[in-house]
């Protein structure tokens, strides 16, 4: 574009604006979010924190309101930036005094949304459950036996939670109503930043988290396969309070670290 069609440094300066100062409010919504990602385990520490493009896309806003968030997650101890090959943001099992106040404060201030969202989400995942026993194909069943021997086979943490993604997705797919898969996922995207991969804790955790699932996922897959609707459905409600239970025990974390540093 030749000079004279350039727009007024006034001009560009206030097309700028909004990239260089994210709404506030929308970045303590955003931060929350992020905070309580981090304290339920949506991410695993050790894991790489999705980029900052695909929190954007998740979360719906723009890529300075999720850096500005993001950073802030960084300054309470809770995420870790690496420069260079193989950088990224990473999860940290954080113990601070101050970011255990923050954890704390934000899940209290949307414990009873997230409850009813949790309370729904069983709800949700127990229908499916209940719709793949009824509708699955031969196929199905195949394939439901192929994800849960993966589930089962697959290291700790990052891996048997990508394996346990697969292991859900499919049983929606089992259900064979598009709508229904689509209201669950919804839900939890609303949820979970890392959806639809489910929260896994802290690392101390993991691997009784894991054999409890395990468990959960054969008894699940039984009854898919044998058509028995209502185990189904409470198996796979049954199983999904377990994001519950995550929640549960970080406030447990964050207010017994509250209490110990304010002693
Ligand atoms: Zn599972």
């Amino acid at each position: 574009m030749p000079p004279d069609h350039e727009p007024p440094a006034a001009d560009l300066l206030a097309r700028r604006l909004p990239e260089s100062q994210p709404d506030q409010t929308l970045r303590r919504e955003v931060a929350d979010r992020l905070i309580t990602a981090v304290a339920i385990g949506d991410t695993v520490p050790g894991q790489r924190f999705p980029s900052e493009r695909d929190l954007a896309t998740a979360l719906g806003v723009g890529r300075v309101t999720v850096r500005a968030a993001v950073r802030e997650l960084v300054d309470l101890g809770l995420l870790r930036s690496q420069q260079g090959r193989g950088g990224g943001t990473f999860v940290v099992e954080a113990d601070s005094a101050e970011a255990s106040a923050a954890i704390e404060r934000v899940l209290t201030a949307a414990w009873a949304r997230m409850v009813d969202q949790h309370e729904a989400e069983s709800w949700l995942h127990g229908t499916i459950a209940a719709a793949a026993a009824e509708r699955h194909t031969a196929d199905d069943v195949t394939i439901l036996a192929e994800r849960l021997e993966d589930y089962r086979t697959a290291d700790s943490g990052a891996p048997a939670r990508a394996a346990d993604e697969r292991l859900h997705l499919a049983i929606a797919e089992a259900a064979h109503n598009p709508t229904l898969a689509e209201t669950l996922l919804g839900l939890e995207r609303q949820m979970h930043v890392a959806a639809p991969g489910h929260p896994w804790g802290p690392e101390a955790g993991w691997r009784a988290l894991e054999l409890r699932s395990l468990d959960d996922h054969r008894r699940l897959i039984a009854a898919i396969r044998d058509r028995d609707r209502i185990a189904a459905f409470e198996i796979g409600r049954a199983h999904a309070r377990i994001n519950m239970e995550l929640l549960e025990a970080a406030m447990g974390r964050a207010r017994t670290l509250s209490e110990h540093v304010a002693r």
